[in-house]
């Protein structure tokens, strides 16, 4: 892969030959439990590929844990899970460096590597993971870096940077990987309320000028409507209303949801 290819594959480039068109993840009838406490209670959800996909719903509800299993950072107890046309489980080692590959995850704790500097945090798993350049590895990192309007800090530390800085580095980290999806986890809620925007603002501009897949949950809602194709509503485990966000938000059907939103807006 050259430093010239563009910031984000084409949402198909990697879809296996099983791939329905247009569909990358698929969940069917997944259930997750720990211990008696079944999280996700035969699950069916799918996302087509370029799609940004907003997953909200009370605290517990299970979203994480689905952030999680595509992550391949816990696995289903019944139910597959299908990414580009591949069943992600069971999964080997070389399977799951694979899948971790193509998806991005940005967390609500931003997970920098505290002793290497902004560029080589961004830097460091193309070269040792995709095998890049140094030199093509920083290319793209100081593009990510433009694209996260943080070009003037590359040389410094992240406990040098506020939390909504060291985010936009997170989030310039997932995409340095060109993953084809991109899974984001609650990634403002740690932040002080002043940094908010500007890692929301910087989130808008990827949606709008990438064709990345994004599975988002989040709590904040004006966001989720901005940059949603769909929104699931999630209640004990099982998706209970999904639709486009303008019907979510202002015609929501189910009771759930709308207690949910008029304890959120
Ligand atoms: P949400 O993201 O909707 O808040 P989560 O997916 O984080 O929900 O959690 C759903 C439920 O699963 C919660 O009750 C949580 O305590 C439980 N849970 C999540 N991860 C674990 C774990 N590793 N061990 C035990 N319980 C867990």
């Amino acid at each position: 892969m050259s430093a010239d290819t563009p910031l984000v594959k084409e949402p198909d480039a990697q879809a296996g030959p099983a791939a329905t068109a247009g569909e990358l993840i698929r969940f069917d009838r997944v259930t997750k439990r720990f211990g008696d406490h079944t999280v996700l209670d035969r699950l069916d959800f799918s996302v087509d590929a370029g799609k940004h996909v907003t997953l909200i719903g009370p605290s517990g509800s299970g979203k994480t844990t689905i952030l999680r299993l595509l992550m391949t950072l816990a696995e289903p107890d019944e139910g597959t899970i299908t990414v580009a046309g591949q069943q992600l489980f069971p999964a080997g080692e070389k399977q799951i460096r694979e899948i971790r590959k193509n998806i991005g995850m940005v967390f609500q704790q931003f997970n920098l590597f505290p002793n290497m500097k902004v560029l080589r945090n961004i830097t460091e798993a193309p070269v040792t993971v995709l095998g890049l350049s140094k030199d093509e590895a920083e290319q793209r990192a100081r593009e990510l870096l433009d694209l996260v309007g943080l070009s003037d800090h590359l040389d410094k530390y992240p406990g040098q940077l506020s939390g909504g800085q060291q985010q936009r580095v997170a989030i310039a980290r997932a995409l340095a990987m060109r993953p084809q999806v991109l899974l984001l986890d609650e990634v403002t809620s740690a932040l002080d309320p002043e940094l908010v925007a500007g890692v929301l603002d910087v989130l808008r501009d990827i949606a709008r000028t990438t064709d990345i897949t994004m599975l988002c949950v989040t709590h904040e809602m004006n966001f989720a409507r901005d940059i949603s194709d769909e929104v699931l509503m999630f209640d004990s485990g099982r998706v209970i209303e999904a639709g486009s966000p303008e019907k979510i938000f202002s015609t929501p059907e189910h009771t759930r949801t709308r207690e949910f939103l008029s304890a959120v807006l």
